[in-house]
């Protein structure tokens, strides 16, 4: 994708332009149509009809009846909510005080269950192999009955390696823990559904789908009960209190209706058909891919030039105008600044430190590549030289 400003965009998992679509659906409700879902008269029902087409839409993409749909203001609050959630219920109603999660989840998971710790909840890390996978043996010698609920994400927001999340939800289940999958990363990427997943909660967020950012949503199975997070004037069946952000909401509505559109067209295959041709051609530089010996989302790849620093490289690049970035955009850097993430998978200090992310979208396009991957090829030999 180049722009007006001619920046080539490869940073799609830290955040999607809106598309065209999405922004013409959502205009209306940003000027003339501005009622509030909760008014009786018309101009408040019409709000509240295009929120419950946005929950069709969004339940659609992911499987899951609309009802089991609520929409929040992004990824983030939405695992918040299920962690937090999840611990007030146990908290009032039973003795289950341990929570699992991955090494390689996503801040808004990790620091969610830390925030816990003075509740009595203890939250303990489940490794993951060298190329990211959860170690499921070690999920299933750390379940216990005592767990309240274990968190693993869809796909890595860092390398984009798909976690082998029914096996982890299944483990958790026998012990009757429930189960929260942050699926940011892979709503809209690949095919998603909530029951093969066999997850209790699901997350997901706007902008990582082409929708706005400060939009998403949380999927809560039916039958599955956690208290608000968020209390007031009984918005969103009463679980998410606020007046709804209907102009974003319609957006991520739109946007779930055109990825559920382009991912049955196939555009999966050409976006991983894109970003292996570049894997292969930067390989030849030397170095490696993170995370390459896993099933990855179609759009990201990882990688650890020999001899280069990634923030040396990322920031050569944005001076020739392509945008990649070091690890993610909200990366839970170590003392040194390496990510949580490739530290985990057992990367030297080398590797994690030299490792960039290129990740692409619906709008790349081979000639943008092929431009990107010259550019990257460059700025490599010259970030050696220096
Ligand atoms: N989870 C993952 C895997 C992410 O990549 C992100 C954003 O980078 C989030 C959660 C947070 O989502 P949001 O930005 O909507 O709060």
């Amino acid at each position: 994708m180049i722009n007006e400003n001619k920046i080539l965009y490869a940073d799609w998992a830290a955040t999607t332009p809106i598309a065209a679509e999405v922004r013409c659906a959502m205009e209306p409700w940003l000027w003339r149509r501005f009622g509030n879902p909760s008014s009786l008269h018309g101009a408040g029902q019409e709000a509240k009809e295009a929120v419950e087409g946005a929950r069709v839409e969004t339940a659609a993409l992911i499987g899951a009846s609309p009802e089991e749909v609520f929409f929040t203001s992004g990824g983030t609050e939405s695992s918040n909510w299920a962690i937090k959630g999840c611990a007030m219920d146990a908290l009032s109603k039973n003795s289950r005080r341990r929570i699992l999660v991955s090494a390689v989840e996503h801040p808004s998971v990790l620091r969610a269950c830390e925030a816990l710790a003075p509740l009595g909840f203890r939250t303990e890390l489940i490794p993951v192999d060298e190329r990211g996978v959860v170690r499921l043996d070690a999920l299933r010698d750390r379940m216990r009955e005592d767990c309240v609920l274990c968190a693993v994400m869809h796909a890595n927001n860092e390398t984009g390696v798909i976690q082998p999340v029914a096996e982890c939800a299944r483990i958790a289940h026998a012990s009757g823990a429930l189960f929260l999958c942050d699926g940011v990363q892979s709503v809209g990427h690949i095919p998603v559904d909530v029951t093969a997943l066999d997850c209790d909660f699901l997350s997901l967020s706007g902008h990582k789908l082409c929708a706005p950012k400060g939009v998403g949503a949380l999927y809560i199975r039916k039958g599955v009960s956690v208290p608000p997070l968020i209390h007031g004037g009984g918005q969103e069946r009463g679980f998410r209190s606020g007046t709804e952000n209907v102009a974003s909401v319609v957006g991520l509505g739109e946007a779930c209706r055109l990825a559920r559109e382009e991912l049955s067209r196939g555009e999966d295959k050409r976006i991983a058909a894109l970003r292996d041709g570049l894997e292969t051609r930067l390989l030849t530089l030397g170095g490696r891919v993170n995370g390459g010996g896993a099933e990855r989302v179609p759009g990201t790849l990882n990688l650890s030039f020999r001899r280069v620093g990634g923030e040396s490289l990322m920031l050569l690049c944005d001076l020739y105008g392509v945008c990649i970035s070091t690890g993610s955009a909200c990366s839970l850097g170590h003392g040194d600044g390496t990510s949580h993430v490739l530290r985990a998978m057992k990367l030297s200090e080398e590797e994690a430190k030299g490792a960039v992310r290129i990740s692409i979208g619906r709008e790349t396009t081979e000639a943008c590549v092929r431009e990107m991957a010259e550019i990257v090829e460059r700025c490599v030999c010259s970030a050696r030289e220096a």
